[in-house]
């Protein structure tokens, strides 16, 4: 019997891209708890929270409940892991439950994580585990709090079943909401065995889905290519203000909204170091921090490659035009760079030396352990005079203070009062991000306990990021020192 969750369905990516996916529903959890539930936007999706009960809440959330009016299906997509092509990844563990238009009349797709096998699975189990759920809804959520392009968690159920892991863990799913789920991958799918109709059907899906200014453009699937590549400059670039380390950045964790997917390794730098990774599997440094910018045009060019046969009949203009648009794209992530840097800054003018300045500040923190959120936070401060607490994130304070003199000369050109610089900055530069020691410790609470508190503190804090509060030092400061280097496993 399906049960009506109160969504207004539109089935479009099942309609529309036959052959992109495996109609396919989720396991019947044999105890579905919610743990946690987003409630303004399950209310914006249209799920009826108010109508269903949190157990059928969380049995519909885990995948289990057929639902009327949706199709739900696991999506196929091939993807460059890594650097090496997989011609077939696809939803191994994951599940399109709905797509529908939500409440403001935008589309979304709602998702499943951990929702059991598919034809995609491979040797997995098609399961997640309560940590990673947990990690995922943190994760997610806090970056949207600090306005980065993202899926949202929904909820978070756990299925009252235990997964093999490291050991045996309690399992769980993320549902998740996201302007869709098309891939870099999505693309090179259909593109690596040839077909190219069916990477113009998707190609002309996804303009009519995310860039429908582009529909009627003589030169629209080259249009595609910038297009995409624009949303991941500023989404890229929105990542390094923050210190953010993607972790997994294979074509197929890249979408072609330009909203951040997949939370699985990621995690927030403390001190700044260009050559942070956390990831235990990325020995080579691939996903580095400072590489991002240039991993996502490598991932771009491979979304490009897919599009060659529809930019141009011919296949040497194809590549000199596709070849352009990759190489713009360094300019691109420049100017939503620095544009980015110049808010951090407090500079409110557009000046030939800004770029210079700011990568002066990063030279300056090189090898000095300085912690890259508490030094940006710490600017405003440093406009009324008080430096102290920026020096001293230094071992060499005097490297902070040759760059504070040209700083505040470049910002003294300016007239613009102290105060309203430093409101100004601190709406860019959070005071809380996500310490890994501290989404470990509400993380390990949740799975050996089943203690939720610190979970929920920690999102009630990142809920706020660029707001200080009283009682909140510990959310503020790097893990003590002497501490592991941070590690994560996924
Ligand atoms: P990810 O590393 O999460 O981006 O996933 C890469 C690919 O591995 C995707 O095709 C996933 O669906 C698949 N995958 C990851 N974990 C599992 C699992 N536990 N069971 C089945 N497939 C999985
Ligand atoms: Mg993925
Ligand atoms: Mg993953």
């Amino acid at each position: 019997q399906y049960i009506d969750a109160g969504f207004n369905h539109n089935n479009s990516y099942a309609e529309q891209l036959n052959g992109f996916y495996v109609p396919f529903s989720g396991d019947k959890a044999p105890a579905p708890k919610l743990i946690k539930l987003n409630t303004e936007l399950a209310k914006v999706t249209g799920l009826d929270i108010d109508k269903l009960d949190p157990t059928m809440i969380a049995a519909i959330l885990s995948g289990g409940i057929p639902i009327k009016g949706a199709a739900p299906l696991a999506q196929a997509y091939a993807g460059h892991q890594f650097g090496g092509f997989s011609p077939q990844l696809g939803d191994g563990r994951a599940l399109l439950l709905a797509e529908v238009i939500d409440t403001n009349g935008t589309r979304r797709d709602v998702h499943l994580k951990g929702s059991g096998r598919t034809t995609f699975s491979r040797g997995g189990d098609g399961k997640a585990a309560l940590g990673p759920v947990l990690r995922e809804y943190l994760l997610g959520e806090a970056m949207h709090a600090l306005n980065v392009p993202t899926t949202r968690a929904l909820a978070a159920v756990t299925t009252g079943e235990k997964v093999m892991r490291e050991g045996l863990k309690t399992g769980a799913v993320l549902a998740r909401v996201a302007s869709s789920h098309l891939r870099v991958g999505t693309f090179e799918y259909y593109a690596a065995q040839g077909q190219t109709h069916k990477v113009k059907q998707l190609a002309d899906y996804a303009i009519d889905r995310h860039y429908p200014e582009l529909k009627d453009s003589d030169s629209r699937y080259l249009g595609l290519v910038r297009a995409v590549a624009d949303k991941q400059a500023a989404l890229i670039a929105k990542w390094m203000h923050i210190g953010f380390v993607h972790g997994v950045m294979n074509t197929d964790n890249m979408t072609i909204s330009g909203e951040t997917i997949d939370y699985g390794p990621c995690a927030f730098i403390d001190f700044y170091d260009p050559s942070a990774v956390f990831s235990s599997i990325d020995r080579q440094g691939r996903y580095a921090f400072a590489n991002q910018s240039s991993i996502a045009q490598w991932n771009l060019a491979r979304l490009a490659e897919t599009l060659l046969p529809l930019i141009d009949e011919d296949s040497n203009t194809a590549v000199t035009l596709a070849t352009e648009e990759i190489k713009a794209f360094t300019q691109t992530f420049e100017g939503y760079w620095l544009q980015g840097m110049r808010d951090k800054l407090g500079l409110m003018t557009e000046q030939d030396d800004d770029r210079a300045l700011a990568i002066e500040l990063f030279s300056s923190m090189e090898g000095q352990q300085v912690d890259f959120t508490l030094l940006f936070r710490s600017l405003s401060a440093v406009l009324r005079g008080q430096t102290d607490a920026a020096r001293q994130l230094y071992h060499s304070p005097q490297l902070f203070d040759e760059w504070q003199d040209k700083w505040l000369k470049r910002v003294a050109t300016e007239s613009v009062t102290a105060e309203e610089r430093a409101a100004a900055m601190n709406e860019v530069n959070p005071l809380y991000i996500p310490r890994n020691h501290k989404v470990e410790e509400a993380l390990q609470a949740a799975e050996e306990a089943g203690n939720y508190e610190p979970f929920e503190t920690l999102m009630a804090v990142l809920a706020q990021p660029f707001t200080e509060r009283d009682g909140l030092e510990e959310f503020a400061l790097p893990a003590p020192a002497g501490s592991a280097p941070y590690r994560t496993f996924c």
